[in-house]
C-alpha cells in the first residue's frame, strides 16, 4: 500500500519536501468492513488549508499522517453484508492505494458506473458546491449579471453555466486566452476576462455595463479589488474560496481597506456569506443531483477533467493546481479500474 503522509507544513507554496511517499502493508478488513482500491484521487484547493495547523474549520493532517482527500474506489474485499466485491463507492481514503472502511460514510455508485470519476466533480462535492452557492446564496434573477473568477475550474465552470442557465448575463474570469476562449465558445459565457493581462478592472466594467449583481468569490486578490466597485446595491456574494490566497504566509501590504470595505457593504447593502458546502447545505444534495442529472442528460451542461496518471504525480499536480496549471478538474488516476 502506498501512500503519501504530510512530511512537514509548507511555509508558503508547497514543495518536494511537503509529503513523503511510504510503503506499508496493505491492510486487512475485520468483520462488518470491506478493503477500498483506489481508482481516482481528486485533488482540491482544500487541501492547502489541511496542511497548515491554522484554525479553519476542519482538523489539520497531523504531520506523519495520510493526506486526506475524496476518492472513487472499488471494493476489493468485504466483509460487510451492503457491500460486494467490484462495486464502485465514493470514499474518502486520501493520498493512498488502499483503505479500511466500515461504509458508513461511503455513496454507492453501483457496478457499472457510466462516468465513475465524475462523482468527485461536476456530479459531486465541486458541483455541488457550485449549484448550492449560486441557488441558495446568491439567488439569481433573469437578466442579472453573475461574475465568477476560476471560470474554468470544476466550480468556476459549473456556476457559470448553471447563471446562463437561469439566465444570467455570465462574465467569467480565468488565467490566460485559452481558458477565456473555452469560457465563451464551450461554456457559453458572455464573456470572459483575463485575469494575468492589464486593466482587469477597465475591462470588468466594460464587460458589465449594468455593474455585478452576485459575485461568486472562489479567488480574492486582485479580482475581488476588480468587482467590489461594481457591485450592485442588494448584490449578493457567496463566499466559496480565496485561492488566490492560500499559500500566502501574511497579509499584502498596502493601506488598511477594512472599513471602505465595510462601508461598501453597508451603503450598497451587500449581503456577503460565507459557507462551507457539507457543513451548511449537505440536506441539499438530493435537489442538486436531480438538477444536475437532468441539465447533463439534456446536453445543457459541459464538464472538463483532466486526469493525470499515477498516485506519484499527486503533489507535483497538486501544488500546480494552486497555480492555476490545471485545466478542468485534476484527477489522479491511482489505480487501474
Ligand atoms: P480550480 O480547479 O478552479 O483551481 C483553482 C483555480 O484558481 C486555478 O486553476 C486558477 O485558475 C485559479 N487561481 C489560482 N490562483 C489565482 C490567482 N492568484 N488569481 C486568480 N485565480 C487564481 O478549483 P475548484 O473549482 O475546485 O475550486 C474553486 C474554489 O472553490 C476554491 O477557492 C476552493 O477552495 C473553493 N471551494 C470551496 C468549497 C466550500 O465548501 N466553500 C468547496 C469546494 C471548493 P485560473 O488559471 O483560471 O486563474
Amino acid at each position: 500500500n502506498r501512500r503519501f503522509v504530510l512530511a512537514q507544513r509548507p511555509q508558503g507554496e508547497p514543495d518536494a519536501d511537503t509529503l513523503r511517499l511510504e510503503e506499508a502493508a496493505r491492510p486487512e478488513p475485520g468483520e462488518g468492513e470491506i478493503l477500498l482500491r483506489t481508482v481516482f484521487l481528486s485533488l482540491d484547493p482544500y487541501m492547502r488549508g489541511r496542511m497548515s495547523d491554522a484554525p479553519s474549520y476542519a482538523a489539520p493532517v497531523e504531520v506523519g499522517e495520510t493526506m486526506v482527500g475524496g476518492t472513487v474506489a472499488r471494493v476489493v474485499e468485504s466483509r460487510h453484508d451492503g457491500f460486494a466485491e467490484g462495486d464502485w463507492v465514493v470514499s474518502f481514503n486520501g493520498w493512498q492505494d488502499y483503505a479500511i472502511s466500515d461504509g458508513k460514510e461511503l455513496v454507492k455508485l453501483g457496478a457499472t458506473p457510466e462516468h465513475p470519476s465524475w462523482a468527485l466533480g461536476i456530479l459531486g462535492m465541486p458541483g455541488f458546491t457550485a449549484w448550492a452557492g449560486l441557488t441558495q446564496i446568491g439567488a439569481p434573477k433573469t437578466g442579472e449579471t453573475l461574475v465568477v473568477a476560476a471560470a474554468t475550474g470544476p466550480v468556476g465552470a459549473t456556476v457559470g453555466q448553471i447563471g446562463k442557465i437561469l439566465g444570467c448575463r455570465v462574465v467569467g474570469i480565468a488565467g490566460g486566452q485559452e481558458k477565456c476562449a473555452y469560457g465563451v465558445d464551450e461554456l457559453g459565457f458572455d464573456a470572459c476576462l483575463d485575469h494575468k493581462a492589464d486593466d482587469l478592472k477597465g475591462r470588468l466594467k466594460e464587460a458589465c455595463p449594468d455593474g455585478i449583481d452576485i459575485y461568486f468569490e472562489n479567488v480574492g486578490g486582485k479580482v475581488l479589488d476588480a468587482v467590489i466597485p461594481l457591485l450592485n446595491r442588494e448584490a449578493r456574494v457567496p463566499v466559496c474560496g480565496l485561492v488566490s490566497q492560500y499559500n500566502a504566509t501574511a497579509l499584502p501590504d498596502g493601506p488598511d481597506r477594512m472599513n471602505w470595505l465595510m462601508g461598501q457593504i453597508l451603503r450598497k447593502q451587500l449581503t456577503v456569506r460565507g459557507f462551507i458546502i457539507f457543513q451548511n447545505f449537505s440536506h441539499l444534495y438530493p435537489e442538486f443531483a436531480k438538477a444536475m442529472t437532468g441539465w447533463i442528460g439534456a446536453g445543457r451542461i459541459s464538464y472538463r477533467e483532466e486526469m493525470i496518471d499515477g498516485l506519484e504525480a499527486a503533489p507535483q499536480a497538486f501544488i500546480g493546481l494552486l497555480r492555476g496549471e490545471n485545466f478542468g478538474k485534476r484527477v489522479i488516476r491511482v489505480g487501474p479500474d
